[in-house]
């Protein structure tokens, strides 16, 4: 495609300058075959006149002479002009031909466009796949930990606190075990939906994996607020669960840790809120901050 688009570059121009010389030759045989009607006039003029007066031989002879000019000027000029148009007929050929590769060249682009938006959209696919859960669609481990660092940077700038809550839901196999594995995929779907029901936009709930769940809150202004909302969490987590006939109760154990009094590393404030989560799993409250975990 590259070569034909440079055949056609070059050739445009060419093409240009040859249907010009045709259409040159055209005009300079229009103007030759106006003279000779011009000198064909005057020597009939004289030949009528040689009829009525008394012209002298000599002259007719020259206008018989000059006629036969004439008439062979028309005779190339005709000529002339076939030539020309065969020409005019190869330069209307050869545009054609341009014109077709053109169009073509068009088709081309047109085909290398789509498929470039194609695998643009897929590229995209295939990212927004490598980011997010396959089951609940919520952004997987990759993706939060993105955005943590993001998170850690833009609270250390502004001096604002964070948190992360690691979340497990408690006797989960006993679902899976009891009630199918399918009915548990519906347990986790449904934990996602009410994680992110509870949740402002800004903040990020991931599915960490199995029945885990991690959240981040961003701009914590105080402590109370967070562990406020993990308790709501847990409540809204243990609303009943009806599918069908099947009536469930789940609890989730949630461990809490702020930056930056439990940790100003992403991998240390995950760790610690981990730790936090395990000492929760044994508490009535379900909630616990990991500094308070370490106080035990
Ligand atoms: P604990 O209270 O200590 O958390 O006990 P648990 O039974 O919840 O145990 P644990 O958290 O270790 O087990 C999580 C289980 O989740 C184990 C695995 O079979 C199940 N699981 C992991 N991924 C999926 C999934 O995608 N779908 C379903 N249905 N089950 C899953
Ligand atoms: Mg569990």
């Amino acid at each position: 495609m590259k070569s034909k688009s440079k055949d056609l570059k070059k050739n445009v121009p060419d093409k240009n300058a040859s249907l010009e010389r045709v259409i040159n030759r055209n005009e300079k045989i229009k103007e030759t075959v106006k003279q000779a009607a011009n000198e064909l006039t005057s020597v009939n003029e004289v030949l009528k006149q040689g009829k009525e007066v008394k012209i002298p031989v000599q002259i007719i002879k020259e206008a018989i002479t000059q006629n036969k000019e004439v008439e062979y000027k028309v005779a190339k000029a005709a000529n002339d002009l076939h030539q020309v148009n065969t020409e005019l007929a190869k330069e209307v050929a050869e545009r054609l031909v341009i014109e077709t590769e053109l169009s073509d060249m068009k088709t081309d682009l047109a085909d290398v466009r789509d498929d470039l938006s194609k695998s643009q959209a897929k590229e995209q696919e295939s990212r927004e796949a490598a980011l997010h859960d396959a089951l609940t669609g919520l952004p997987n481990r990759v993706l939060f930990e993105e955005r943590l660092d993001h998170g850690l940077i833009q609270a250390k700038r502004h001096g604002w606190k964070l948190a992360v809550l690691f979340m497990d839901i408690d006797n989960f196999k006993n679902i899976n075990d009891s009630y199918g594995h399918d009915l548990g995929d519906k347990v986790l779907l449904t934990v996602a939906d009410r994680l992110q029901s509870a949740t402002r936009r800004e903040d990020t709930v991931s599915r960490w994996g199995g029945d885990e769940f991690v959240c981040l809150l961003l701009e914590v202004k105080h402590e109370a607020d967070v562990t406020r909302l993990a308790e709501l969490i847990v409540k809204r987590i243990a609303e009943a669960l009806k599918f069908k006939e099947t009536v469930l109760s789940i609890r989730v154990s949630i461990g809490i840790a702020i930056y930056p009094a439990d940790g100003e590393k992403a991998d240390i404030l995950l760790k610690n809120a981990d730790t936090a989560m395990y000492k929760a799993k044994g508490t009535e409250r379900r909630v616990v901050l990991f500094r308070d975990s370490v106080l035990d």
